[in-house]
């Protein structure tokens, strides 16, 4: 039998809690985006499992009126229960005025927390050209009363750059990968997720159509998202790997099994969008 190594991640805030709130985009949805394809490239190395504290949009208070103090006691204990080598917590940041890139917090220095920290952060450093914030300290209550070495990561500031947090989604997700990977002396490579067959995926014509493509990918228990890349909207190779795409917004793209859901103009698109949805 493999002795796989259990990691705990923990998609911040949720239902009743946005989080961060973007122009377009709330922190509780990116940080779920995040968490599972950072797990997906994991899960692909055949040496770890994953755990979430939570793989869906909700909180920790159960019914009850939401209390932050009730749900970060809750959300510890979940990953208590759930057991692992370390707890990873997903967050984007928010300032008022405006700041740029990534930090990943350890509780303090010295420990396998901040060992977990610098490697995550040296890998968002060199590969996704933001800013690099470094490691910081903080006794965050999800890190401090976890009981296994834990770190939080800030992928980028909500406020200020929405649209690098939405169009590198992917990117980040394989750099947090590689670090937890380097921390554990396990090779992450996206060429191992490829070799996955994705089933289903969405095609966004832009960032401005993430909000539609979430809606869609939940209707479809949360699938994979890409974006057309660049000033002339190339379709990403990976995207036409997918078994049926979902093409919101922009022209067909030829795929075989194809749901067009584009309109003229990105509200049209909207309105085709919410048809589908029912
Ligand atoms: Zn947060």
């Amino acid at each position: 039998m493999n002795d796989l190594i259990d990691l705990i991640f923990d998609p911040g805030h949720g239902g009743t809690d946005p989080g961060a709130v973007g122009p377009t985009t709330k922190e509780k949805d990116n940080v779920l985006v995040l968490a599972k394809k950072t797990a997906a490239y994991l899960d692909a190395t055949g040496g770890f499992r994953v755990k979430f504290t939570r793989d869906t949009d909700k909180d920790f208070c159960n019914g009850a009126y939401y209390n932050e103090n009730l749900d970060l006691k809750n959300r510890v204990a979940v990953a208590n229960d759930l057991g692992g080598k370390v707890f990873v917590a997903f967050h984007d940041n928010s300032c008022t005025g405006n700041a740029y890139g990534n930090e990943v917090y350890a509780v303090a220095a010295g420990g396998e927390g901040e060992k977990l920290a610098k490697a995550i952060c040296s890998r968002m450093a060199t590969q996704l050209d933001m800013v690099d914030r470094g490691v910081k300290f903080a006794g965050w209550y999800v890190c401090k009363w976890t009981d296994m070495p834990a770190v939080l990561v800030e992928y980028g500031f909500i406020n200020s750059e929405e649209a690098t947090i939405l169009a590198k989604m992917d990117q980040a997700a394989l750099t947090i990968a590689q670090g937890i990977g380097d921390n554990f002396g396990v090779s992450v490579t996206a060429k191992g997720k490829e070799e996955d067959v994705v089933n289903d995926a969405i095609l966004m014509f832009s960032d401005e159509d993430y909000w539609a493509a979430k809606d869609v990918s939940a209707k479809n228990a949360g699938i994979a998202m890409f974006v057309r890349q660049g000033a002339t909207r190339v379709v990403p190779a990976d995207a036409l790997k997918a078994k049926h795409l979902f093409v919101i917004g922009g022209a067909s793209t030829g795929h075989v099994n194809e749901t067009l859901l584009s309109g003229n103009t990105k509200y049209d698109t909207v309105a085709v969008v919410s048809k589908y949805l029912g």
